[in-house]
This record gives structure tokens, sequence and C-alpha cells, in this order.
């Protein structure tokens, strides 16, 4: 089938670039001209496992092309995926801007033939409607919308866009359905040749519902998991006061099959690009429509008190005094396996440490230059090459994104280089007994 991305981001360039290796002629839009540049070079935005590969893939087969123009590729679109970014608003609402210009540009494009546009990007419930009207009242009528919410996670979004847990189709046009049922078969099936993932023995479930019901799984699945992350770390904080180990509280609980074993770990609590805005987005929906969201409430506050418990426990281990101290900050991206600080809990808890009047040597295997980018013109932070060169002659080392990297580092060596041997480790991640035994200060969460 003939396609048309409209945004080449995270969710954009990879659905693309799997629909390309699917062999679907795929045509990106995008209104950042560097970004289309870069890509027609061959060069990825983002740091994502197997994007440059498909990339490089998928342009030597003649699948993919980029470019700022809507006029040239959606008049002759079967589909055209809408993958623009939904930032939040300072409110908690979405800003929709994106999105609207992007409907409007391709309803300047769209042609006689039969349309099916499909949006990806995360949206409030009511919106395919709206977009709906929009194209309706500039008189178009062979098109369809269809809700197909986006569930990759970054780090792996290509295996997540080839084996995905299920797919949602929200649609009520049957003819619009049938169309994404055809292009997702290879998916659903699991039938593509590749190197890139182990296709599933099964076939993947396929939610077909309404675009309202698709445009709330989205939220719901976020608030969900989020919901999660903030119960475990409640729990925490209660066994520090009672003194458990959440560690082995969580591994009991995920045993329970009710419970299941994943999002319970606790920390300094959840970020990124998704999951702050969209239950923030949830929490503004709900109250539009009505309805107190007493619990989403609570989500969100247990996950910003959690930085500042942090915050607390980094200022206890160094007796009440940050001011004129230097930390090492291991992670800055807001998870492991990705360069995105969007919304990062560790560049949050950095800005604080920075103007509670500490220095900053900060190391990420992936994150830095990003980092660089959010953190800028601030001489009391360095960004270093090495964790060991971050812990060089510094009055305490925190632990800030669970990359598994950090839970291997020569921690011998890593206390001859310490000023004091303080090992706060916001993600639990470390042998608390083998760095005990060497004779760290160790704090974590929801542990002694
Ligand atoms: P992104 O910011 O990485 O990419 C958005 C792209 O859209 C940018 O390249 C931007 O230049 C382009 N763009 C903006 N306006 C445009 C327009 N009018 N025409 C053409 N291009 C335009 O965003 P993302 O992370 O890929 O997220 C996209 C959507 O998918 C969001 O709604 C997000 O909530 C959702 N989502 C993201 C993830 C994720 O992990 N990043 C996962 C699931 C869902």
């Amino acid at each position: 089938m003939r396609i048309t991305v409209v945004g080449a981001g995270y969710v954009g360039l990879s659905t693309g670039l799997v629909l390309a290796s699917l062999g679907n002629e795929v045509y990106f839009v995008d209104v950042e001209e560097k970004k289309i540049e870069d890509l027609k070079k061959g060069l990825v935005p983002f740091k994502e496992p197997y994007v440059k590969g498909l990339l490089e893939k998928t342009t030597r087969s003649g699948n993919i092309e980029f470019s700022n123009l809507y006029s040239t590729t959606i008049p002759n679109s079967d589909l055209v995926f809408i993958c623009v970014g939904t930032p939040p608003k300072v409110n908690g609402e979405v800003d929709l801007r994106q999105v609207k210009k992007a409907i409007k540009s391709i309803g300047e494009c769209l042609s006689r033939r039969f349309t099916v546009i499909v949006v990806k990007s995360t949206v409030p419930v009511g919106m395919a409607k709206q977009l709906k009207n929009t194209l309706a009242k500039a008189g178009h009528k062979n098109f369809a919308i269809v809700s197909n919410p986006e569930f990759l996670r970054e780090g792996s979004a290509i295996k997540d866009s080839l084996t995905p847990d299920r797919i949602v189709i929200g649609s009520d046009q049957s003819k619009a359905v049938k169309v994404l049922i055809k292009l997702y078969r290879p998916i659903i099936k699991q039938k593509f040749e590749n190197i890139i993932v182990e296709r599933l023995p099964r076939e993947i479930p396929l939610v077909l519902t309404s675009n309202e019901s698709a445009e709330l799984i989205k939220y719901a699945s976020n608030a969900f998991l989020t919901t999660k992350i903030s119960f475990i770390n409640e729990i925490a904080n209660i066994a520090e006061n009672v003194g458990a180990d959440i560690t082995d509280v969580a591994k009991a609980l995920g045993l329970d099959p009710r419970i299941g074993d994943k999002f319970l770990d606790a920390g300094i609590g959840w970020g990124g690009s998704c999951f702050p805005k969209d239950v923030r987005a949830l929490h503004q929906i709900a109250g539009n429509s009505g309805y107190m969201p007493v619990l989403l409430k609570s989500v969100i506050e247990v996950n910003n008190e959690q930085r500042y418990r942090f915050l607390q426990k980094i200022s206890k281990a160094l007796g009440e005094n940050i001011e004129g101290k230097t930390i090492a900050v291991l992670g800055v991206a807001f998870k492991s396996g990705t360069d995105d600080v969007r919304e990062s809990p560790a560049i949050e808890i950095i800005n604080k440490l920075l103007e509670l009047g500490a220095k900053i040597k900060a190391y990420d295997p992936l994150a830095l230059e990003n980092a660089k980018k959010v953190l800028k013109n601030n001489s009391d932070i360095t960004f270093c090459t090495s964790p060991y060169d971050a812990a060089k002659g510094v009055s305490a080392l925190i632990i800030t994104t669970e990359w598994p990297e950090f839970k291997n580092l020569n921690f011998r060596r890593i206390k001859s280089l310490l000023k004091s041997p303080i090992l706060i480790d916001g993600r639990n991640l470390i042998d608390k007994d083998m760095v005990k035994k060497l004779g760290f200060k160790y704090w974590a969460v929801g542990r002694k």
C-alpha cells in the first residue's frame, strides 16, 4: 500500500520504517527541514536500536522517501498516519496545535480517492470526531478517520512495532477497518522476514472498537502503568518507616499472577515524554467530563513527592549540607535504553541540586547530548566520559537511571575515587550487601 507518515519522530519514523520493511511504499512528511535533510542522508535524529539499519535497508529497497511537502504524496496515498507530537500545556491539557496543523495540511491535499487517516498520536477522547468534522466541513467525503493508538516503548520501538502486545483499531467505518487489518496482517499473523526480532508463536490480538474507546485505551494504559509505579513507591515509603525491604515485598507481590511482576520497581518515580503528559491529560479529560479522578490525582502527587523524598535523602546523607558539595549523578535519561531526557526525574533532581548550591558531575551512556541541551549554560555542571570520571573527588554518588551497566561497576575503584563513600541509589539497582561490605554508606528507596 502507499502510505504517508506525517511526523518523523520516534513514533512516525519507527512505524513508517516497519511498514516499509513489510513491503509498503512509505512517504515521510515532517515540518522540520533539517530532520528531513538528515534522514535523506541516513542520519537518525534519536538513538533507537535497529532504526538506522532499517533506514538503510528500506532506502536501498526504494520503499521510503522523505519530504516536507504534503502535496507530493497525500493525493496518492491509501493511508495517512498522523504521528505528530501532542505535548502538554502548562495547565496539563494537551497542546493540539501540531495535530490541527497536520489535519489542515492533509485536508488541503486530499484527492477524491478513498483515504484512511490513521491517528497514532495520543489525543484526547473526541479528537477523531473533531478531525472528521474539520475535513467534512472542508468538503471532503471520501475519507475515514481511524484511531490506532501506539504503545511502543522508546528503547524497543522497532521490536514493539513488529511484535506488539495488541493492535487497537477504533473506527465506525468498516471499509477503513478492513484496509488497516490488511495492512497489519503480516504483523497480526507474525509473518515477516527479518533478523531483528523473533516472531511470536501466536497471532497478535486485535481490538476492534469505537474511536472514543481507542482514544481512551491509550490514556488508560499509561495511567494504569503509572498507578502501579506510584503504588509501589507508596509501599516503599511505608517500608522505609516500618523497617521492611521493598525489593522483597515487590518480589512477593509480583509472584501473584493477578498483580504481575512488571512495573513494581520502587525508585524516584516515572517520567518521560508520555507518562506525565498522558496522566495529566487524562486527569483533565476526566475533569472536563464532569468526573473528579481522585486516584489519578494521588498517582501524580505520589510521583512528585518521590523526587523530593530522594532529595531529602541526599541532603541527610550529606549532613544536611548540600551547598558547595560536588555530587556525581549516574543517569540523565528518563529510563535506561534511551537518549530521551523529556520530563526525566534525573534532570529535575539535578536542577534542584544546582538550586541548592551543589556542583554536578553527570554521566549517562546515551543521553548526555540531550541533557546538555536542557541543562545549558550552567558552569556548575560537568558532563563526564565515564562513571569513574564522574566519581572522581565528589562528596556522593547518586544513581538516577536504571542503566544495567551501573550494576556491574567496579565499586572498589569507585570508592577509591570518591571523597566520601556515600552512594544513594534512586533505582534500587545496586547489590546493597556488596557495597556495604566495601564500606559504602548506602541509601536506597524503601530499603535500608
Ligand atoms: P516527536 O516529537 O518525536 O515527533 C513528532 C514529529 O512531528 C516531529 O518530527 C515534528 O517535527 C513533526 N511535526 C510536528 N508538526 C507537524 C506537522 N504539522 N506536519 C508534519 N510533521 C510535524 O513525537 P513522538 O515521541 O514520536 O510522539 C508522537 C505521538 O505519539 C505523541 O502523541 C505521543 O504521545 C505518542 N506516543 C509516543 C510514544 C513514545 O514513546 N515517544 C509512544 C506512544 C505514543
